[in-house]
């Protein structure tokens, strides 16, 4: 099949138990909780996206014709030395997109394979690092994996059912919105009140990486 990237690039991966990690990052288009669209933002199931995911018109994006070519490109953006490798698939919803060959291929240029997904599609076999973000208002049919990042505040989030989910990893990650250190509070407080939660913070942000 094809695949519609919004965008790609080479970074440092900027929170949760990867934080500081070399990565290319490759952004799916098109999520399944949101169009995208400011218009539609009101009846959407995810209401705090800060992304933009829409068309495929940011750096190296585009229409890839297969799994090959678009693990050519990520392999190219990384460069000849493969060791250590990473790659995190993102969006939008990644799991709309990203299927066992393209994970196959991707594994063949030598890269360690993550998901950031926010769990209401299965992920496919062959995955490396799963991270789960759910999102108040939706089914999450990814109950296991390599962290949950919950986004904090979101009033509706069943937060104690998702402690008997199969993660490695709990996080506790500050909803970037007008709130500011409002929520970086009531994450730090999150994670005084339940040990198994750790606080996760976008580091990209405050370095100005992508
Ligand atoms: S699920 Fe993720 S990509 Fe989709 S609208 Fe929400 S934050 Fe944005």
């Amino acid at each position: 099949m094809s695949y519609a990237v919004k965008e790609m690039f080479l970074t440092l991966q900027g929170e949760g138990r990867q934080a500081g990690r070399r990565a290319v990052f490759l952004r799916f288009a098109g999520c399944n909780l949101w169009t995208g669209r400011e218009q539609d933002r009101a009846e959407a199931v995810c209401q705090f996206c800060d992304t933009d995911f829409v068309g495929m018109d940011g750096s190296d994006g585009g229409r890839y014709r297969d799994a090959a070519a678009l693990a050519a490109r990520v392999a190219a953006l990384w460069g000849e030395d493969r060791a250590h490798a990473f790659i995190v698939c993102t969006g939008g919803e990644p799991l709309l997109q990203l299927d066992e060959p393209l994970i196959a291929a991707l594994h063949e240029q030598g890269f360690e394979v993550a998901v950031e997904t926010n769990g209401t599609i299965a992920a496919p076999a062959g995955l490396d690092w799963i991270c789960v973000s759910p999102k108040a208002g939706s089914i999450v049919v990814q109950q296991s994996g390599d962290e949950l990042k919950l986004v904090w505040p979101q009033p509706g989030s069943d937060y104690e059912a998702m402690e008997r989910w199969d993660f490695a990893h709990f996080l506790i990650q500050p909803m970037d919105d007008a709130r500011g250190a409002a929520n970086v509070q009531a994450a730090i407080d999150f994670a005084l009140a339940r040990p198994l939660w750790r606080l996760s913070l976008q580091t990209h942000k405050a370095l100005g990486l992508r």
